[in-house]
């Protein structure tokens, strides 16, 4: 059955994160044994102290409309925490607090970007960063990275890249899906590009900055020539464990923060006025409060690294950050496994899940079809049983 739905949903990707998550869920609901290792989620608990400023708000009777930019208070901490771990100063003006930091990214998208303007993704990037793209009318242009450059771009490659309609790029450091981060001395060698092209703006999505392994994490926005022109993304979802709560904000050039304000006004009225509350906690608490999640994270890491090398045809780069790694498998297209053709990584996601009852992401949703995604946001055992699991399919 055609419904008559408008051209801009029919031709909107779904998302493959959020859609593998769905499909293990429901095989799991028949009753097989699946590990979700799609969902880029902490499998922990929201820290007590963030819980315990929530249960508060709702008991000092925080149920009315927030401002659409979030509350004052909350703009306040986020200026602070910019200013403590990104050595940025934004004022609350400059702030925008979202329903997540994909709405803020959203939101960012729909007032920059018009038809025609182009977007430039370097690769592996976030599968919502192409579909928010489309919907903000644009087209996107990947720029390649390879496993030898640990998956990261050069200055020549953006040179090459950037045209007179390039309006937006997307750095996202520490990555998802790859886990690579760029250190300060590459952010401005690539800054040294983007200085000499005025029309580019730039989102930082930086998002997984507490999931870092090694150095100091550089925001793009501390490049003097840029900061007018960069809006730094961040939320409360991955470092905090707080997915589900939905609250993600930005830091931009005051232009940009009202007009996003204006945006949200007719599409959410802004975001939920408890979740902001425990926001402000949970950004105030010395980033020594979650340490634990992240050497946690470490541990997972070095442990999946050691137990993929032990499988043929899975090449790794060593991730600086995130909790994901990124495999390139193409050592298995043409091959048949378990009497099935594997052709790319969907392919052989798909072989994973329905052989081996492990969810994975394929590596075609992030603009690098020779990878697939494994998320370690799960425990050690799930980890250890999955990749046991994948290595018998394989042999
Ligand atoms: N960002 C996470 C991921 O990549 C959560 C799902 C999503 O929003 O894409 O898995």
């Amino acid at each position: 059955m055609n419904y008559p739905l408008s051209d801009r949903i029919n031709g909107l990707p779904i998302s493959q994160t959020l859609a593998t998550a769905a499909k293990a869920r429901e095989l799991k609901s028949q009753g097989i044994d699946i590990i979700g290792l799609s969902l880029g989620e902490p499998d922990f608990n929201t820290p007590d102290f963030i819980k315990e400023a929530a249960i508060q708000a709702i008991n000092d009777n925080y149920n009315s409309y927030t401002p659409v930019n979030g509350y004052l208070e909350l703009r306040e901490a986020v200026c602070r925490k910019f200013k403590r771990d990104n050595k940025l100063t934004y004022t609350p003006n400059q702030v925008v607090v979202s329903t997540g930091a994909k709405q803020s990214i959203a939101n960012v998208a729909m007032v920059l970007l018009n038809p025609g303007d182009e977007v430039l993704l370097p690769a592996p990037y976030w599968v919502s960063y192409s579909a928010i793209s489309i919907l903000g009318e644009a087209t996107y242009k990947e720029i390649p990275s390879t496993i030898e450059s640990d998956f990261k771009i050069t200055p020549a490659q953006l040179e090459a890249a950037i045209t007179p309609k390039t309006k937006l790029i997307f750095f996202n450091s520490p990555n998802n899906p790859s886990g690579s981060k760029y250190t300060e001395a590459e952010y401005r060698a690539l800054g040294k590009v983007l200085e000499k092209n005025p029309h580019v703006y730039i989102i930082s999505d930086e998002i997984y900055e507490h999931i870092n392994y090694e150095g100091e994490n550089f925001s793009i926005a501390r490049i003097e020539a840029l900061y007018d022109r960069t809006i730094t993304v961040n939320g409360v979802a991955k470092a905090f464990a707080m997915t589900g709560w939905r609250i993600g904000y930005i830091g931009a050039p005051e232009w940009i923060a009202k007009a996003c304000t204006k945006m949200q006004g007719q599409i959410t009225s802004g975001a939920n006025c408890i979740a902001q509350r425990a926001t402000i906690a949970a950004l105030d608490a010395p980033v020594s409060k979650i340490q634990y999640m992240v050497d946690e994270f470490k541990t997972r890491r070095d442990m999946v690294l050691g137990l993929l090398n032990e499988i043929e045809g899975f090449k790794t780069n060593v991730p600086k950050g995130a909790f994901y790694v990124f495999p390139n498998i193409s050592f298995y297209f043409g091959k048949t496994i378990a009497g099935r053709k594997i052709e790319n990584a969907t392919d052989f996601a798909l072989l994973l899940l329905e052989e081996a009852h492990v969810a994975t992401v394929t590596g075609e949703a992030f603009g690098a079809p020779n990878c697939i995604r494994i998320s370690y946001a799960a425990s050690e055992d799930k980890l250890r049983e999955a990749l046991a699991r994948i290595k018998k399919v394989l042999a």
